[in-house]
């Protein structure tokens, strides 16, 4: 089919085409094929999914999943000597997201057209994504990271709609990215633009002109906030994304003869974090604008929206100056005001208002109070939801509170980013798995299966081995394939505590120096973006870049043990380094963890958690059982004590244990100082041994010696190949499909 297509267009055969020419064929010719998927009469409701971040990846490999066509494809290219693989690294990622939240929302929708369901995703047009990462002198630096080519999976349409700031007024161009379900119909991602943006204010890595918001609104995702115009700036966007998906909600569900007071019965929208709450009052403006009374429009509104909480991280709940709003938005002013004073007029308990004694506005809290639903995103942070961080709000609606595990898309995170596994386990249990993850349990009647378990290690074998081969051609690092490869890949925060992996390297570093030859060879592999005004996170890099350096020029040391750290992890490299791991750090400080969803993808890959009792490791060590997963740690409940104490004192540790004083000295040490920078290093060095706000060196001790033990099992391969089959086998509850049913059932109620 492919060469007839290429014949039409190009009037060439397949050999004679260059890849960029077959993929730009490909991409219209899925384009197409999803589009024949749209369903020509929509059920009566619908969900909207509205998200500052949706980090897609890329999508060719991943929509000929869906639509069925990979195997043909493939087949075809290769017969003619062209490989689909290659064929998709012409495809630049967008990266429209920042981490696991934008992640999620991603897997989100493709498990809502996976099931068939009614549902469309709400979001912006950032033209340069979040950055580019590049390492400069051992240190992060930021680059745009421009994606739109004039063929990409953007498709223009007719629509315009109207957004009102205070000062001026832009008319928005909507941009939708077909989102295919596995065998089944076809939705759409929205994401809202102006074709004023202007990509050349941009100078000097991602400064820009912050004041011309006209020419700056859909940029960068995520701006940098660490002044007033930033800030404004954010306040600017997120008011544009929800004007925008207000109105489109609003012309939708008219179209369908909705009658504004019955708004709940034709819309669900799902408020991803708190960027997009003030979709609440943007709709309740729009009501009253046509007539409807304030109590009636917050009553249907109310019964409309529901909300998820992705952290309990005080600094990300969303508080903005109220005077930020009447800048940007001041027709909304007046209704949250109203909002607040509702609350007011009903509650007694001032933690619970919307607009505190400063001015400031408690974006979350408006989700509580006028949303139907506030979910957590696994069961340990849920629970830590209603009993200590939104203890208050729980106390007031107990019947708004529920937990949905998140999930992960088996379609990108197996199907698409490990052949081998998949063809491994089509071939044990049929291909059934691909619909229904539950089938995967299947797998544990192979589990003392000698045969199946030496397959599956050469699975492994042969995955790592195109991780060496792909990290050597696209980054320049040499990895050895016969050591362990032990990854943290994932944003870099303090309280995911890459530190914590940073202080075991020069532990392990130290002691291999002093005469302790270990067994086996271990490469650590770390991926993370720091935001940009993060300096602790951006330090943390740097340590890690100078380890790298002097860890793997070391004779006596890197037969033993190796430190990579690869730059701009993204999407793409996710598809790469997980299939190939041997054990997936998942280290988070006990309860600052909401869920993590790499867990899942490296469990589902045949990777062995090594972490605490944090988000959704508790819930992946319930269904593995202790023989499968390294656990260590202070509990949640040790960790909420220690704030609530408030006692925790970092130095003590670093006077009172010997191998903690070591490591960290290490990082101030001449080999150091002569390879980093010394300022970074000496403010990284004191930052630790004076705060160590996320605890780090309680849980020292037992993660050393967890890990380990993890290498010595490593090496009784039959036993660790055991193990994986358990994790791959278990893997099916952490299927979105699983999480996107949840949903439908308890908060969206959609019918097929
Ligand atoms: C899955 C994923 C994440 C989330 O990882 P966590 O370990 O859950 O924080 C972040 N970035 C990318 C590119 C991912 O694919």
């Amino acid at each position: 089919m492919l060469q007839e297509l290429l014949q039409k267009r190009y009037n060439k055969t397949i050999e004679e085409c260059s890849n960029q020419e077959i993929y730009v064929a490909l991409l219209n010719m899925v384009k197409e094929k999803a589009e024949e998927k749209v369903e020509d009469k929509e059920e009566k409701k619908k969900l909207y999914y509205v998200s500052a971040e949706f980090l897609i990846g890329k999508l060719l490999s991943n929509n000929l999943i869906n639509l069925q066509l990979y195997s043909q494809i493939a087949d075809e290219l290769k017969q003619h000597g062209k490989n689909l693989s290659e064929i998709e690294e012409v495809e630049l990622e967008p990266s429209l997201g920042n981490g696991g939240l934008g992640r999620l929302a991603a897997c989100f929708l493709d498990s809502i057209a996976t099931l068939g369901l009614n549902g469309d995703g709400i979001g912006l047009n950032y033209h340069l994504g979040l950055f580019k990462q590049v390492f400069k002198d051992k240190c992060q630096t930021e680059t745009p990271n421009p994606w739109i080519d004039d063929k990409s999976w953007l498709t223009k349409r007719d629509e315009r709609y109207t957004v009102e700031f205070g000062d001026f007024t832009v008319t928005s161009t909507l941009y939708d990215i077909a989102v295919t379900g596995y065998g089944n119909r076809t939705n759409q991602l929205h994401l809202f633009d102006i074709d004023s943006v202007d990509e050349a204010i941009v100078k000097d890595g991602i400064d820009f002109d912050k004041s011309e918001v006209v020419k700056n609104l859909t940029l960068f995702l995520y701006p940098d906030d660490s002044d007033e115009a930033g800030r404004l700036l954010r306040v600017y966007q997120q008011y544009f994304m929800v004007s925008n998906g207000a109105q489109l909600i609003l012309q939708e569900c008219k179209a369908k003869g909705c009658k504004l007071t019955d708004l709940h019965e034709y819309a669900a929208v799902q408020i991803n974090d708190t960027h997009p709450t003030m979709i609440i009052p943007e709709l309740i403006r729009l009501l009253v604008k046509e007539g409807v009374s304030m109590d009636d429009a917050i009553d249907t509104v109310s019964k409309t929206c529901a909300y998820t909480n992705h952290t309990i991280l005080a600094e990300a709940l969303e508080k903005w100056p109220l005077e930020f709003i009447e800048k940007v938005a001041p027709s909304i002013v007046p209704i949250i005001k109203e909002l607040d004073k509702r609350v007011r007029e009903k509650y007694t308990d001032e933690s619970v208002y919307i607009i505190d004694e400063e001015d400031r506005v408690h974006m979350a809290h408006i989700d509580m109070h006028y949303g139907y639903s506030i979910n957590g995103v696994a069961y340990l942070h849920t629970e830590i939801l209603k009993n200590n961080e939104l203890n208050n709000f729980y106390k007031i609606y107990p019947e708004k509170f529920n937990n949905k595990t998140n999930g992960i898309t088996f379609r990108r995170w197996l199907l698409h980013c490990n052949h081998e596994l998949t063809a491994l386990i089509e071939n044990l249990i049929g291909d059934e798995f691909k619909k229904d993850a539950m089938e995967l349990k299947k797998l544990l009647a192979y589990k003392d299966n000698e045969e199946v378990l030496n397959k599956l290690l050469s699975v492994k074998q042969q995955k790592k081995h195109d991780l060496a081969v792909y990290l050597k051609e696209t980054q320049g690092i040499e990895i050895d394939e016969n050591s362990i490869y032990d990854i943290q890949i994932k944003r870099l925060h303090e309280y995911k505590r890459q530190q914590m992996n940073a202080i075991y390297a020069i532990h392990k570093y130290l002691s291999i120096k002093a005469g302790n030859k270990p067994d086996h060879k271990v490469t650590m592999i770390f991926g993370a973006k720091a935001a940009p005004a993060y300096t602790t996170a951006k330090d943390i890099i740097h340590l890690l870049l100078c380890l790298q350096n002097v860890i793997n020029n070391d004779p006596e040391v890197n037969e033993y043990l190796k430190v990579v750290m690869v730059q701009n992890y993204n999407v793409t490299l996710a598809e790469k380094l997980i299939p190939a791991c041997d054990i997936s750090e998942q280290i988070s400080l006990a309860s600052k963890e909401a869920s993590g969803t790499g867990n899942m993808k490296f469990m589902l890959n045949g990777a062995i958690t090594l972490g605490t009792s944090d988000g959704a490791n508790v819930e992946i060590h319930d269904l593995v059982g202790d023989d499968n997963i390294y656990t260590f740690g202070e509990s949640s409940e040790e960790v909420i004590e220690r704030y609530e104490r408030a006692d925790y004192s970092s130095i003590d540790y670093y006077i009172n244990d010997k191998e903690i004083k070591k490591a960290l000295d290490f990082i101030i040490s001449d080999t150091m100082l002569e390879t980093g920078n010394p300022e970074i290093l000496k403010r990284l060095f004191k930052e630790l041994m004076v705060k160590d706000w996320f605890m780090t060196f309680p849980d020292c001790e037992d993660y050393f010696a967890t890990k380990e033990r993890a290498f010595n099992d490593y090496a009784d391969r039959d036993a660790w190949a055991k193990k994986m089959i358990v994790n791959i086998a278990n893997a099916g509850f952490f299927s979105s499909d699983r999480t996107i049913a949840e949903y439908n059932k308890d908060i969206w109620k959609l019918t097929k």
